[in-house]
């Protein structure tokens, strides 16, 4: 027999084979036995945690000659044999990602007036069917309307947002959620001592960390590491393979980052290596924080030794860390450099600190390092009519290269990221140099354009008083006015 990867192998054919999906599989084991069978049913949730297994163990029991009482395809009749082999004729497999023009999918809804030629329906699974174009999603919608009742459309996708409102609410929506480590962990100890592969706990746990929840991945992962292994998995090889650094690391790493010691923090990460998974090492020191924090609040000492010496850190300092990291994860997915993703959040979390801040204020409040005069420069900014007219209440400090730029409560709240881009690019072009940029509401109006200008206006109107009063014109032209005031009070209206 040829050999076949994990993933396949072990790939669930009946319901009760699927890990970490348990609503998901009752209730759709519910909706066969009481007959209450949907026309469409839309998968969702991340890559590999079962979308479209699911989906073939749903078709194959709707096929089923010999459906069991538990709702189960028998996976020995005619039909689930077909779709077990790939070969079946009434369940039709389409990727949406390499077939979505209207072409494809008018072809395809041309087949589903026929009958089944076998089965007692007529199945469609289109597997990532967010990446249908506008017309193909029109298409298939007319058809979901009133579908022939021989007829029934399976949507898998990893990316629900994407998908129109009015194909949603023709589905019925079975969510899958990212399968837990644990769960991931007891099904490679099953799978492992079937395949006859002797491994550590820890090294499961290893596996299953990195499979982010992924069932399919952790399995790809595994075969990766197998091999490596010769098939005796231990904790220190895999870590090697996987790029997962020890405990060791990640602990010395968040002390250089509470001591502030960014020549060390950033030789742990040089150690680390450039190409290694640098989310998965960011994750790992986020994981770290969280424990730690968990155990101040438990008030007790880790299990893990290396928490132990950071129990006494500032409970706020570590979710300001948390928190950070947080943030910071999101950048990976931009495509850019993740090494420099995670060099600068490290750079962040020490420099922004609660404490750091307050040795070494980015935000500057002594009037004599007032570097540029503010409301002149103003007028030359070159700035969008919007951004320009909030920057009128603004006062600004320029110390170095830190721009402290101060805004009425009210505009602060209401100032976008694209006005702040255009705010900041307007002053670094116009004084030629890189700022760092701070925000907060500490404004002086005296320093603002806006204060000036009413300066220059009551100015202005005063010096044309002064004119005029010199003027024998206006003398006579008032004097002839007489002018009565009149009170008005409210008693003598009536
Ligand atoms: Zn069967």
């Amino acid at each position: 027999m040829s050999y076949l990867v994990l993933a396949r192998k072990w790939r669930p054919i009946r319901f009760s084979e699927v890990v970490g999906q348990e609503h998901a599989v009752s209730a759709l084991k519910n909706s066969i036995s009481s007959k209450n069978i949907h026309h469409a049913y839309l998968f969702t949730g991340t890559r590999g945690i079962g979308k479209t297994s699911i989906a073939r163990i749903l078709a194959k029991a709707l096929n089923c000659s010999k459906l069991t009482d538990n709702s189960e395809p028998c996976n020995n009749c005619e039909s689930c044999n077909s779709i077990n082999d790939g070969a079946a004729i009434d369940f039709i497999e389409i990727d949406a990602a390499s077939r979505r023009g209207i072409e494809d999918t008018k072809n395809l809804l041309e087949t589903i007036s026929y009958l089944p030629s076998s089965s007692n329906y007529k199945i469609y699974l289109i597997d990532e069917v967010h990446m249908l174009t506008p017309e193909s999603f029109n298409a298939l919608l007319k058809n979901l309307e009133e579908p022939p009742p021989h007829v029934i459309f399976m949507f898998a996708t990893t990316e629900y947002k994407k998908i129109l409102p009015t194909i949603i609410s023709r589905c019925l929506q079975v969510n899958l959620n990212p399968v837990s480590k644990k769960t991931i962990e007891n099904k490679l100890a099953e799978i492992f001592s079937k395949e006859k592969i002797k491994y550590d706990e820890n090294s499961l746990g290893l596996i299953s960390e990195a499979a982010y929840g992924s069932i399919r991945d952790a399995l790809s992962i595994s075969e990766k590491v197998i091999s490596f292994c010769n098939r005796n998995l231990k904790e220190k090889e895999v870590r090697e393979v996987l790029g997962i650094p020890e405990p060791e690391v990640i602990a010395r790493l968040l002390k250089s980052i509470l001591d502030e010691d960014v020549k060390e923090a950033i030789s742990i990460l040089e150690n680390y290596g450039e190409y290694e998974d640098h989310e998965f090492l960011l994750k790992s020191l986020m994981d770290l924080i969280q424990d730690i924090a968990i155990s101040q609040f438990e008030k007790k000492s880790s299990k893990k030794s290396n928490h132990n010496n950071f129990l006494n850190t500032d409970p706020s300092k570590l979710q300001f860390l948390f928190q950070l990291g947080l943030t910071n994860l999101k950048y990976f997915s931009f495509g850019y450099d993740s090494f420099s993703i995670l060099k600068m959040t490290l750079l962040k979390m020490i420099a922004f600190s609660p404490e750091s801040q307050k040795k070494n204020p980015l935000i500057i409040k002594d009037q004599e390092n007032f570097e540029i005069d503010w409301p002149k420069i103003f007028k030359d900014l070159n700035l969008n009519g919007m951004s320009k007219n909030l920057l009128k209440q603004a006062s600004v400090v320029l110390y170095e290269n830190k721009l402290k730029i101060s805004l009425p409560k009210n505009i602060l709240v209401i100032l976008n990221d694209d006005q702040k881009n255009d705010i900041e690019k307007s002053f670094k072009d116009f004084l030629k140099k890189d700022l760092i940029c701070t925000y907060d509401d500490d404004v002086n109006i005296n320093q603002t354009p806006e204060n000036e200008e009413k300066n220059k206006d009551k100015g202005f109107k005063k010096n044309i008083k002064k004119i005029m009063e010199k003027d024998k014109n206006y003398n006579e032209i008032v004097s002839t006015l007489k002018v009565k005031s009149v009170k008005f009070n409210k008693k003598n209206e009536t």
